[in-house]
């Protein structure tokens, strides 16, 4: 089984916070579609054999494509790929283009999970980091998208210099009154080259605070427990039927291919990534080149990688898939190094599992705690 990603590096304007790659110019939209069509044309054979259950439409916006340029992006998936009879097919998109008109044409594509850039109920929040939408938008797409869509995730940022742990715990009480299913939470974090990076260094706005951050995961966690959300990911709650296949399949390491401009993709041996650029991808692609550069992943950082992502689920770090996907000698160092971990009630080995799974405490130290996991 694998997936697929689809990068659309398209967006009204640029939010300040945001380093993926897009571009706020449409003018290549065309181009870049077709290039798209022949991208998924060009790398159907690394795919050979496999079944897709799961899409992504991920960018950028992909709410700024039209229902027939998704359909024309369909129509080549379904010609080149063998596709399970109930693929979980997600597109990302973001209130201001979620019109009712555009909700109800939505439903009828193949698409059936509709990932909602909300990210605050709050229009003072959502102007500091420019997003495009206004709470009221957040609101009214949500409620129409919940009418037509049954599997619907929403993202929220927290740890914003102005926003109070009360305000905090309102927006997760909206998302909550909602009803949705599934909530992506991430901190605002300060990545070179954007623009609050640099209104940061100027002075313009205050720095993002670590304890502010860690007191409002904290309030997360805690809500979306008591909501019956599983925090089945450091930064995934979902109810128990909601996960997202998409995601999980890249936590446990299977195969996927990227598609697009700056897309990623991994076949179990090796990763690969497009370039970052929408005019130099067109242009490759218009001559049959793909513009990728290939990583090829040693057995340490396969075993390495298992473990970063592994102990940040829910499900930890199998030692019978450690054993049979690397080796005995894996299994030893992974059981030496976890005991320093288990002792401070950081890490726990679940018996019927035979997995190594992070415990409440261990979570808010995961990337720490994986990296001492790590063979070098
Ligand atoms: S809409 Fe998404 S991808 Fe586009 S700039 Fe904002 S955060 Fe980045």
């Amino acid at each position: 089984m694998a997936g697929i990603y689809i990068h659309i590096p398209f967006c009204k304007q640029a939010c300040y916070y945001c380093d993926f790659h897009f571009s706020t110019s449409l003018k290549n939209k065309q181009d870049m579609l077709t290039a798209l069509r022949k991208e998924l044309e060009l790398r159907a054979p690394e795919l050979e054999g496999e079944s897709l259950k799961t899409i992504y439409f991920g960018g950028g916006t992909p709410s700024l494509l039209s229902v027939s340029e998704l359909a024309s992006l369909f129509e080549v998936i379904y010609k080149n790929y063998r596709v399970v009879a109930a693929p979980e097919i997600t597109m990302e998109a973001n209130p201001d283009d979620l019109s009712s008109e555009k909700i109800t044409q939505l439903s009828k594509t193949k698409i059936n999970r509709l990932s909602i850039g909300i990210q605050s109920f709050f229009d003072d929040d959502l102007q500091f980091m420019n997003r495009a939408h206004t709470a009221s938008e957040a609101k009214k797409s949500l409620t129409t998208a919940l009418t037509y869509f049954d599997n619907i995730t929403i993202d929220l940022i927290y740890g914003l210099p102005q926003m109070s742990s009360k305000k905090w715990l309102r927006n997760l009480q909206i998302a909550f009154d909602f009803q949705v299913p599934h909530i992506s939470s991430y901190a605002l974090t300060v990545e070179k080259k954007t623009a609050l990076h640099a209104f940061i260094q100027k002075g313009k706005v205050p720095s993002v605070s670590e304890s502010k951050s860690l007191e409002h995961f904290n309030l997360l966690v805690a809500s979306c427990e008591s909501q019956g959300l599983v925090q089945y990911e450091i930064s995934n709650f979902g109810k128990p039927d909601y996960f997202s296949k998409h995601n999980t399949s890249y936590w446990k390491g299977e195969k996927y291919l990227g598609i697009g401009p700056s897309a990623h993709s991994f076949n179990t041996i090796e990763r690969a990534w497009n370039i970052s650029n929408n005019a130099n991808y067109i242009r490759a692609i218009q001559k049959n080149e793909l513009p990728l550069t290939i990583e090829k992943l040693t057995i340490n950082d396969r075993f390495n990688e298992y473990v970063m992502t592994g102990l940040r689920t829910v499900w930890g770090v199998s030692l019978p898939e450690v054993i049979k996907n690397y080796g005995a000698k894996y299994a030893t160092h992974l059981k030496r190094n976890a005991q320093k971990f288990t002792a401070k009630n950081l890490l726990e080995f679940n018996d019927k599992s035979s997995c190594f799974v992070l415990t409440k405490k261990g979570k808010f130290l995961a990337d720490g705690i994986a990296s001492d996991l790590f063979i070098i």
